[in-house]
């Protein structure tokens, strides 16, 4: 039997990829894995429609999240895996966190205004994603479209990025706050990214408040920087995860399927799930 693969990491239209739950599973079938979660960022509403094309086509759903966070101004992505879907704190909390991105990308939008461009309206943005998780990757597509910026990097090297002229921070929930919304919600909490994010120090701290693993295998990553994580996630007790993060045509650089995870890596995640 031929070895059994795992995408944990993948978008959808339901925040800043431009596929839909159903597209994803059928890629996902056709890049032979027998397990993906989908992790949008701050909503879930994705996941019932994967999970029903992933009964049709054999494809193992495991319900997924990607919860924005901050410590000391930077980013750090949380992910949440197993969790109970309906009514749990994590599920009640998502719908502020969506409010919250709705307002900060109004700020956005009015600041691009005040630079020059008054054709960006708020209402193109939001209706580039089918929830309300709007984010940076839709604003920065639209300014594309409009000739505002050649390409999505420039976007975020001139306007979007972290400190940039048109940035605007999300939500003061730290790092700690949304593993505990997870894990309060019956799920496993894992580092996103650890080698992006660049914040190995609050590792520890994390552990402790009851991170459960690290995305090790992420793409575009090297085997040398896959096994520090490995290593440090054994330092730690924590399991490791890895998936594609992919965005579909919204990133060049993935897609499903790359940086796949083995299946025993799932069973282990598994055991830290008790949704
Ligand atoms: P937000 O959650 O609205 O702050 O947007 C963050 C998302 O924007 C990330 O998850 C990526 O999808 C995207 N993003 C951030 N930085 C870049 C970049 N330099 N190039 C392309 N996409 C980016
Ligand atoms: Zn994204
Ligand atoms: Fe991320
Ligand atoms: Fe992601």
């Amino acid at each position: 039997m031929p070895e059994r693969r795992a995408d944990l990491h993948i978008h959808t239209y339901f925040s800043d990829s431009t596929m839909s739950p159903q597209n994803v599973v059928r890629e996902a079938k056709k890049a032979r894995l027998s397990c993906i979660s989908i992790t949008d960022h701050d909503t879930v509403d994705g996941i019932p429609e994967a999970r029903a094309e992933g009964l049709k086509l054999e494809v193992e759903v495991i319900a997924g999240v990607e919860l924005s966070s901050e410590y000391g101004k930077k980013d750090v992505h949380i992910l949440g895996y197993g969790f109970e879907l309906k009514k749990s704190p994590l599920a009640l909390k998502l719908n502020e966190m969506q409010q919250v991105r709705m307002e900060r990308m109004k700020k956005m939008v009015a600041k691009i205004n005040t630079l020059g461009f008054p054709d960006i309206r708020f209402e193109d943005v939001a209706s580039r994603t089918r929830s309300n998780a709007v984010g940076r990757l839709h604003l920065a597509q639209l300014l594309v479209e409009k000739g505002v910026v050649t390409g999505i990097e420039m976007a975020f090297e001139k306007y979007l990025g972290e400190g940039e002229q048109a940035y605007f921070s999300k939500f003061q929930q730290t790092p700690a706050e949304a593993i505990k919304l997870i894990k309060d919600s019956g799920g496993a909490a894992v580092l996103a990214h650890p080698m992006l994010t660049a914040r190995d120090e609050i590792i520890p701290e994390l552990a402790r408040a009851g991170l459960d693993g690290l995305e090790a295998y992420y793409p575009n990553c090297s085997m040398e920087v896959a096994n520090f994580y490995v290593r440090l996630a054994a330092k730690h007790g924590l399991i490791i995860t890895g998936g594609s993060d992919s965005h579909g045509a919204g990133k060049k650089n993935t897609y499903i399927g790359k940086g796949y995870l083995p299946y025993e890596l799932v069973e282990e995640l598994k055991k830290r799930i008790h949704a």
